[in-house]
């Protein structure tokens, strides 16, 4: 009961990337940025064991954003023709690649890093992709000129690499969907059936992350607009619990979501975000265990499963380690009270 997971990204160790930013450009560069990239991954595994973790992650000490990550392995995109476009609905202003030509892929997006962490840890083991229609919002398209069909060719690429990942050895994908708190229509109309055709063939877990983002300034100044209570959540939460995604995780912590609202996820599992990437301040294994006890009045308790808010990349090292332990012993504690 309760088992722990994170969101998926860690913070990398200085002397991989420039600590403490989004976009963190790489300390080194060929074999010596695969060499760093692979202890990285071993450290972020240890870390995660360490702090009594039940599912980990890679910390995606591999990729430089988690869009990108996955768009330097597709080709039909063309990098040198950067677009400035407004993403998640003009919330801020990025310069994107554009597509040029059908995407596909040009070999195995994570395989290095999946295998490795397969071969180093017996816990169970996520990755993270994005979602096809997060994708599609943090790139032009000049090919299709379509956001569905774009999203629906990303989705195939997505089942290609998810499928490598469940023979890998992964126990739990997970498409990261931000935009679906941006575009609720969309969601319902076509973002559902992308994420369906993403996981087509799977036997493995697969997840769905939905967050208000990052704590970077946009983000924190968007959920200044959003009033007092978010019901984002409410206009999507119903079409999710009627897909054959199994688990939504989601932010609970510090955000102001009425908690209430994860009880529309009926049959799901819920990633129960308790520790806010947004915030300096270390939660205390009380404020984890509270959070998990009050989302355990709506969603049965073996559903449940104490997570973080969103990715850590940008935070500061020490800070998510602290904050990774008192989620760890914050659902210790929390087991003790059911
Ligand atoms: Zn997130």
């Amino acid at each position: 009961m309760f088992e722990t997971t994170i969101a998926g990204s860690l913070p990398k160790p200085a002397w991989l990337a420039e600590p403490n930013v989004l976009w963190a450009p790489w300390r080194l560069t060929g074999a010596a940025l695969a060499d760093a990239q692979h202890d990285a991954t071993l450290l972020a595994i240890k870390e995660q064991e360490d702090a009594g973790i039940d599912i980990v992650t890679d910390g995606e000490q591999s990729r430089q954003h988690f869009v990108h990550g996955f768009l330097a392995y597709v080709a039909g995109i063309d990098f040198n023709r950067r677009v400035e476009m407004g993403i998640r609905d003009n919330r801020y202003k990025a310069m994107v690649p554009t597509v040029t030509g059908e995407p596909h892929l040009t070999g195995r997006v994570h395989a290095t890093e999946a295998r490795l962490a397969r071969a180093h840890t017996k816990r169970k083991l996520k990755f993270t992709l994005p979602g096809p229609m997060t994708i599609v919002d943090t790139i032009a398209d000049e090919h299709y000129n379509d956001r569905i069909k774009l999203a629906m060719r990303f989705a195939e690429l997505l089942n290609e690499e998810a499928r490598g990942l469940e023979a890998d050895g992964v126990d739990t994908i997970q498409f990261d969907e931000p935009a679906f708190n941006v575009y609720l229509d969309a969601v319902k109309e076509w973002g559902i059936a992308a994420l369906h055709r993403a996981i087509e063939g799977l036997r493995c877990k697969t997840a769905v992350h939905i967050c208000y983002g990052y704590g970077i300034k946009a983000n924190l100044d968007w959920k200044k607009t959003l009033g007092a209570e978010w019901r984002q959540y409410e206009e999507i939460f119903p079409a999710l619990a009627e897909s054959r995604i199994d688990q939504v995780s989601l932010e609970c912590r510090n955000a102001h979501v009425p908690i209430d609202l994860i009880g529309l996820l009926k049959g799901k599992d819920v990633l129960v975000g308790a520790i806010d990437v947004a915030s300096d301040q270390v939660e205390t294994p009380e404020d984890v265990a509270e959070t998990i006890l009050a989302a355990a009045r709506f969603v049965p308790r073996e559903r449940i499963f104490p997570c973080t808010n969103c990715g850590m990349a940008p935070m500061r090292r020490d800070i998510a380690m602290a904050k990774l332990s008192a989620l760890g012993a914050g659902a210790a504690l929390a087991r003790t009270r059911v």
